[in-house]
């Protein structure tokens, strides 16, 4: 059953307040089950790609044309970088003070990794003034984080996490899940924070088809169904926490296994059609789209050796 609120906690498969712990605990992890690998899988954002347009999928995970972020998904991005750094230092440290401190650095690292997303803000007049805004627009969904919960009582296992898993037909699956965590009792809590500007009607099917992926991955994993799948919404506040059952990841698991087959069947013959819809209006590509006018370049073939990477764009919409 879903359940939404603003700060409200279900289930809580974290350390109880009284718990002391002055020990950093969140780290970049990996879980990765059988054959390991880099060849082509499926990520959520590919499979909600072509799920939406299967043209989208093509420019995406096969043609991998580069798409310019807007400021709003770079801020999702840095705050995702936060919230992981924030979950790194001892809980009595993680306040919204040392939190909001680590805006900058955290930018300052990510454009020295990634020159390109500096563009956004152009040399010039206004400049500085632009990136004081935009970060403080950024501490403001920080600010919101720590209204829907206490990240001090909270002791995860992992941040960041690159899961991996081979289903039984074959299907490689991989993604990154925000944040686990593993209650003393073994109950698992996936959380995944977003920070985007889409409406909610858009989103929510989007954000729960992507944490039901994560819980096929994780239970196939680790032979548990994880007790909630829990999304944060730090740009209104709200939270939305779901509880899964294994005959419904069983069912989604096929949804899964058709997908991939789907997109093999169209890698092969290179007949990937656009699907015009409302959220053609975020997307990148429409000149090149025949549904408004444009060619899209060659078919290249389909991509070896990964086609399912997910971007740190992808991770933070
Ligand atoms: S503009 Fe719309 S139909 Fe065309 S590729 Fe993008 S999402 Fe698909």
């Amino acid at each position: 059953m879903a359940t939404t609120g603003s700060g409200e906690e279900a289930a809580e498969p974290s350390a109880p307040p009284d718990t002391p712990n002055t020990e950093a605990s969140c780290v970049a992890g990996q879980q990765v089950g059988r054959q390991g690998s880099r060849r082509p899988a499926l990520s959520p954002s590919r499979a909600a790609d072509f799920k939406q347009c299967p043209l989208l999928y093509r420019f995406r995970a096969v043609d991998r044309l580069p798409e310019t972020p807007t400021k709003a998904q770079l801020r999702g991005t840095l705050v995702h970088s936060v919230l992981e750094r924030l979950f790194a230092l001892p809980q009595s440290d993680r306040n919204p003070e040392r939190a909001k401190d680590l805006l900058a650095p955290a930018w300052t690292e990510l454009a020295e990794d990634r020159p390109e997303w500096t563009e956004l803000f152009p040399e010039g007049d206004g400049k500085t003034e632009q990136v004081t805004a935009w970060l403080e627009s950024a501490a403001e969904l920080v600010d919101t984080y720590f209204g829907l919960e206490d990240p001090r009582r909270i002791d995860p296992e992992a941040c960041e996490l690159h899961v991996e898993t081979e289903l039984g037909s074959g299907v490689l699956l991989r993604g990154y899940i925000d944040r686990l965590d593993v209650a003393p009792t073994g109950e698992i809590r996936v959380v995944d924070y977003k920070t985007g500007t889409a409406p909610r009607e858009i989103g929510e099917a989007k954000a729960m088809f992507q944490m039901k992926f994560y819980a096929v991955v994780l239970w196939r994993l680790r032979g548990t169904v994880p007790r909630q799948l829990k999304l944060m919404y730090l740009t209104d506040g709200q939270s939305l926490a779901y509880t899964p059952d294994e005959p419904e990841l069983r069912r989604f698991e096929r949804t899964l296994e058709a997908i991939w087959q789907a997109i093999l069947k169209a890698g092969r013959t290179g007949d990937f059609r656009p699907s015009p819809s409302k959220l053609c209006g975020w997307c990148d590509h429409k000149a090149r789209c025949p549904s408004f006018g444009g060619t899209p370049p060659e078919y290249p073939g389909w991509p070896e050796p990964d086609s399912g990477e997910e971007s740190p764009l992808d991770r933070a919409d």
